[in-house]
């Protein structure tokens, strides 16, 4: 796939997540509603194994980490002492023609000048007033914009408002892991974990972006799976640095090579915080751009819970008898922007026995099939219930096996490419003779036969 262009390259992704069952439009058979998408059945598969290797990587496998899981809806007043009701907002522009609105900050970052969401709006309107002639409308190509205004990106909702006039909202979500911080006492208390520690949680969020875009990139609605480690006062930097190396090393495990990856530290910091760092991975069509922020955020968050809710949120250490506010350590990653780093980094096209064919070379771990198990022929009898029974026994062991006897052998396996299932197994004449079977390799497309008894020990071996 070296000479394809990028932008090509996203197009190619969306149009197979849509063929094959990955990801839907929102509500599509209305017209479909911007920034919302739908997970299909192998996209939930891929969805599911990306967050169990997740949960795998940052609490399984570790002795200070637990998880939760809380409620989507808060106490309003979070979202107060959160700062999202204050601050949580993006610069939006509207084109005085055609009403189309942009994000200022992103607009002014594309032509190379320095804008980001934490500027004033005085600050932001100084840059793009200079650089109005640079930025135009994507609808109607026009260069008149409105000024750039702060625009707040938290959704309302009247969740247990009886009135009409819905003067008290509630939020939903702009962000998950303030449900970690509201059960930060509640952990405490109940468990066994003493600071240094962590809670990990997977949740959705709601955002009121501007121009969702670039497919799962941004969207109004994401999952966010986050970690916050919390640690005494000023120990912060051993445990950072542990952090981002772990945080890393698990996108290489889910099959990203180095170099679509880095760090990028961040340049503007917000007041509280003590360092800020990304992790990016290079997506078609946008470049480098953020799938996880990693963020050293002192004691902000519950102090600022302590004071808004009046209750205390300090630590006393069991051991010493001191008494803080622990500081944490936050990643914080959106669930889509990874499912489609996974699969722009799996996707690619080859030529195989002298055809062109696309195939998605997924880690086994993330496959949504593992095994597809194939009939030679569909009107054999004899051919299907040995396949039937080869696929029986396979699906016991490993869950995730296909069973497929429609068109010929080629359109099976150019089919499971597609998906990314790690290898197929044909049942032939062969088979009845002497109980052997062919298993076609998804990457190399080589073929070996192997005696049916064999076969759970192969897979064992070959999926890990
Ligand atoms: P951006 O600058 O791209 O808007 P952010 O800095 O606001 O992102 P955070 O608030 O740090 O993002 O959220 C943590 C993670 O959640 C991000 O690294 C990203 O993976 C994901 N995320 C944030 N906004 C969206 C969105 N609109 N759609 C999909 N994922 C998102």
């Amino acid at each position: 796939m070296e000479n394809d262009n990028r932008d090509n390259k996203m197009e190619k992704i969306v149009s197979l997540c849509k063929r094959r069952g990955f990801v839907y439009q929102g509500s599509e058979i209305y017209g479909g509603m911007a920034g919302l998408y739908d997970f299909g059945p192998y996209g939930t598969e891929l969805l599911f194994n990306i967050k169990a290797s997740w949960w795998n990587a940052n609490v399984n496998t570790r002795e200070d980490y637990v998880k939760i899981d809380s409620a989507i809806f808060k106490d309003p007043r979070v979202w107060e002492a959160s700062g999202h009701i204050g601050s949580f907002s993006d610069p939006l522009a509207e084109c005085k023609k055609c009403n189309t609105r942009i994000r200022v900050d992103k607009e002014l970052a594309k032509i190379g000048e320095k804008a980001d969401e934490k500027m004033s709006e005085e600050e932001l309107n100084k840059v793009f007033d200079a650089n109005r002639d640079r930025i135009v409308c994507p609808k109607c190509g026009k260069k008149d914009f409105s000024v750039a205004r702060a625009f707040n990106l938290l959704v309302k909702s009247n969740l247990g408002d009886f009135t009409n006039d819905n003067n008290n909202p509630t939020y939903l979500p702009g962000e998950a892991s303030q449900g970690i911080y509201l059960n930060f006492k509640n952990v405490i208390d109940t468990t066994r974990m003493r600071v240094p520690f962590g809670i990990a949680q997977i949740g959705k969020a709601f955002r009121n972006e501007i121009s969702p875009r670039s497919f799962l990139f941004r969207t109004r609605e994401l999952e966010q799976a986050d970690t916050q480690y919390f640690v005494r006062p000023n120990e912060n930097k051993e445990a950072y640095e542990r952090i981002k190396k772990d945080r890393f090393d698990w996108y290489l495990s889910l099959g990203i090579k180095e170099e679509n990856l880095r760090f990028k530290q961040h340049e503007n910091l917000v007041f509280y915080a003590s360092d800020a760092w990304d992790i990016e991975y290079n997506y078609p069509s946008l470049g480098f751009d953020e799938v996880e922020g990693i963020h050293d955020r002192t004691d902000y968050d519950l102090t600022q819970h302590s004071k808004h809710s009046g209750t205390d949120l300090s630590y006393t250490d069991p051991y010493t008898g001191e008494k803080y506010i622990p500081w944490i350590l936050e990643t914080s990653m959106g669930i889509g922007r990874v499912f489609l780093a996974v699969i722009s980094e799996a996707y690619d096209e080859d030529e195989l026995g002298g055809e062109k064919r696309t195939v998605l070379r997924l880690p086994s771990h993330l496959a949504p099939v593992k095994v597809a198990v194939f009939p030679l022929l569909k009107n054999k009898p004899e051919l299907v219930a040995k396949a039937r029974e080869v696929y029986g026994m396979l699906k016991k062991e490993f869950g995730a096996v296909e069973f497929d006897d429609n068109g010929n052998i080629g359109k099976r396996y150019r089919r499971q490419d597609e998906i990314g299932t790690p290898a197929c197994v044909t049942v032939d004449f062969d088979t009845l003779e002497g109980d052997t079977v062919t298993i076609r390799n998804r990457d190399s497309g080589e073929q070996e036969r192997l005696p049916v008894n064999e076969l759970v020990k192969y897979f064992r071996s070959l999926l890990g």
